[in-house]
């Protein structure tokens, strides 16, 4: 993969002012997306995963402030652009599927004139002329049936509808689409339809995705990488097949020990532990009050993503084994 990243963020942050002092949602992140893969962002819920989202989209609202980068295909910091480019940029250049898309669809309009809505908004009416086929190749795309178009959202189940969101997304073929839990309010049959649609949305059209979920499953199924976060934080990153193998940070053995294996009725060893507090100030790891193989340096400093393997960053001082800092070294 020589070419420019399809999206390069580079030390993201997003920090709300609240009553009860500064929180940080985004905490200096850093990844990139490759042209068409899929690049699979988990934690559990608080961990930043639609801040980091928004912040990409420019989506934030005030009192809420961005910093750091954010580059599409190689150019412009998005971070730093204009209302007017950024509204070129929503939809043509990346699409998101909001949390919560498929019941966000306009009740009042049919399907098939919401589609048209958005390629015409962005392209002019002089995208009328073979509107219809490409409304059908945009269909036929995504798995449904024509006939979709005359019917409006509540006619349609759950995953009809999210595949509407889905076509919506990509009917400008953006390079990017961001999807926040696209299947989380499904029905688990039908999760997996919507993942296969997104598969064959990647394989045909070479559209590379965010896909943001907590299913360990589906994301196995899914993505070619992994990014997980904890309190604003990736804390690893990595191929999937090789994170969920060996994953190297303990918060990440932490996710995978949690899914039960079907078949074995062990109990399930989640150490529970505090739920992550965005106002811990503590200096340290994001991760140490519910590390159990927290030690001195862990209290000092976060430790930075430092490469594990071809491809593969974790941010644990344990993994820096023998060489590991004593306390007082700073990261
Ligand atoms: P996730 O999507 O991983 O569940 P979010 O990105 O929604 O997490 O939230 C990350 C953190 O930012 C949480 O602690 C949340 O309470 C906080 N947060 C999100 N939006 C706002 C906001 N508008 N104002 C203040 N805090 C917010
Ligand atoms: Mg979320």
């Amino acid at each position: 993969m020589t070419a420019a990243p399809v999206l390069r963020v580079d030390g993201l942050r997003v920090d709300y002012p609240t009553p009860r002092g500064e929180l940080a949602a985004v905490d200096g992140i850093e990844f990139t997306v490759e042209r068409g893969e899929i690049l699979g962002l988990i934690g559990e819920s608080g961990s930043g995963k639609t801040t980091t989202a928004m912040a990409i989209l420019r989506l934030i609202q005030p009192p809420g402030r961005i910093g750091g980068h954010a580059t599409l295909d190689g150019g412009t910091d998005l971070l730093a652009l204009g209302e007017k480019e950024l509204r070129r940029l929503r939809w043509r250049g990346m699409a998101l599927i909001p949390q919560g898309a498929l019941n966000a669809l306009n009740p009042l309009l049919r399907v098939g004139d919401q589609l048209e809505d958005v390629i015409l908004t962005h392209e002019g009416r002089g995208a009328r002329k073979g509107l219809a086929e490409r409304l059908d190749a945009l269909y036929q795309t995504v798995g449904l049936p024509r006939r979709v178009g005359r019917h409006y959202p509540h006619e349609l189940s759950g995953g009809m509808r999210q595949r509407v969101c889905i076509a919506m997304a990509i009917a400008l073929d953006p390079p990017l689409v961001i999807a926040d839990e696209p299947t989380s309010a499904l029905d688990v049959i039908v999760q997996r339809v919507v993942a296969q649609t997104l598969l064959d949305v990647k394989r045909r059209l070479g559209i590379a995705f965010v896909l943001i979920g907590h299913d360990i499953g589906l994301m196995a199924q899914l993505a070619d990488r992994v990014a997980v976060m904890y309190r604003g934080k990736i804390v690893e990153i990595g191929p999937t097949e090789e994170l969920f193998a060996s994953p190297r940070h303990p918060y990440t053995r932490m996710l995978i020990d949690a899914v039960p294996a079907i078949g074995h009725k062990a109990t399930v060893k989640v150490a529970e532990g505090l739920a992550p507090d965005p106002f811990d100030q503590a200096p340290g790891c994001v991760f140490q009050r519910r590390c159990p193989y927290v030690f001195g340096p862990c209290r000092v400093a976060h430790p930075p993503l430092e490469r594990a393997g071809t491809d593969h960053s974790v941010a644990c001082y344990l993994l820096r084994d023998a060489a590991a800092p004593t306390e007082g070294a700073s990261a």
